[in-house]
C-alpha cells in the first residue's frame, strides 16, 4: 500500500471518514493555494468536528423519537396570532431548562401544539440535552406494564432522568386513578431537577375530572405548575387552513 493510501485508511481506522473523504481535495488545494501545514490541518480538522457535531445531533434526534420532525423555521406564527411570537422564539434559548421550569401547550387540535414541543425537542438536541418524545397514552402503557412486571421503579428513574421529557396529548384518552398516580411520581421525581413540556386539549381547570381524583389532580398540577410556562393557542386548526 501506498503512503498515501496507507493515510487514507487510517483515518478510516481513527473514525475521521470526513478527513478520509476530504484529504484528496484538500491536498489538491494545498497545492494550488499553496496552503500552509497548519491552515491545512485547521480546514480538515474544523470540518471533521462539523461532521462528528452534525451525526451526533442526528442520533440525538434519532433517539429522542419524534413521530417527525419539526422545527420553528416552519411554524407560521401569523396563523396563531394568539400565540407570543418573540416569547415562544424565547424558548430556543432554553432558559426554562436551566430554570427547570416546565411548559405547557393548551389547545384544540391542529393548533400546533406537537409541532411546537416537537421544535423544542430538536432545540434541546441540537444543545445536547438528553431528550424523550412520549405520548402520553404510551407512557402510561409502559409505565402500567412495568407496575405489572415489578419493574416500575426502575422504568420511572429512566424517565426522570431526561433532561427533557415531552409528554404529548394529555387528556386525549381517559387516565385511570391508577395511572394518574404514576404520572405524579413520574412529575414527582422531575420536579425542579429537569424540564418537562406538555400538550393538552384540556384546560388545567378540567384536569380534577381528567385524572379521576381531584386530590391526584392538585397534588399533579402543584408539580407541574409550580414553575412554569403555559401557553394558550386559541386560533384554528392549521389542518382547516385551506378549507
Ligand atoms: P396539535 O398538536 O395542536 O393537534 P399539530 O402540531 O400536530 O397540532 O399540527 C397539525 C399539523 O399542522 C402538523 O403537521 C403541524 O406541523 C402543522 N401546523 C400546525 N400549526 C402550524 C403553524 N402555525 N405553522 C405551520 N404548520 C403548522
Ligand atoms: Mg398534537
Amino acid at each position: 500500500m501506498s503512503d498515501y493510501q496507507t493515510l487514507l485508511s487510517n483515518f478510516e481506522a481513527l473514525g475521521l471518514n470526513n478527513m478520509r473523504e476530504y484529504y484528496p481535495v484538500l491536498l489538491d488545494k494545498v497545492h494550488t493555494e499553496d496552503l500552509s501545514l497548519t491552515s491545512a490541518f485547521l480546514e480538515i480538522t474544523d470540518k471533521e468536528m462539523k461532521f462528528q457535531k452534525e451525526k451526533k445531533m442526528e442520533r440525538a434526534i434519532h433517539r429522542a423519537r419524534f413521530p417527525k420532525v419539526k422545527t420553528f423555521d416552519t411554524f407560521d406564527f401569523d396563523f396563531q396570532p394568539s400565540l407570543n411570537r418573540t416569547a415562544v422564539l424565547e424558548l430556543k434559548h432554553l432558559g426554562f431548562m436551566e430554570s427547570k421550569e416546565n411548559i405547557v401547550f393548551i389547545g384544540s387540535p391542529g393548533v400546533g401544539k406537537t409541532h411546537l414541543a416537537i421544535a423544542l425537542g430538536v432545540e434541546a438536541c441540537r444543545q445536547e440535552k438528553l431528550t424523550l418524545f412520549i405520548n402520553c397514552h404510551e407512557l402510561l402503557i409502559r409505565l402500567r406494564a412495568a407496575y405489572e412486571k415489578g419493574t416500575v421503579e426502575r422504568v420511572l428513574r429512566r424517565y426522570a432522568r431526561y433532561e427533557l421529557l415531552i409528554i404529548d396529548e394529555i387528556g386525549y384518552l381517559p387516565i385511570q386513578k391508577h395511572e394518574a398516580d404514576l404520572i405524579f411520581q413520574l412529575l414527582n421525581m422531575r420536579y425542579e431537577t429537569h424540564s418537562t413540556i406538555f400538550t393538552t386539549n384540556i384546560a388545567l381547570s378540567g384536569w380534577g375530572e381528567l385524572f379521576k381524583s381531584p386530590e391526584t389532580a392538585a397534588a399533579i398540577l402543584d408539580r407541574m405548575v409550580h414553575h412554569v410556562k403555559i401557553y394558550k393557542i386559541k386560533g384554528k386548526s392549521y389542518r382547516m387552513k385551506h378549507t
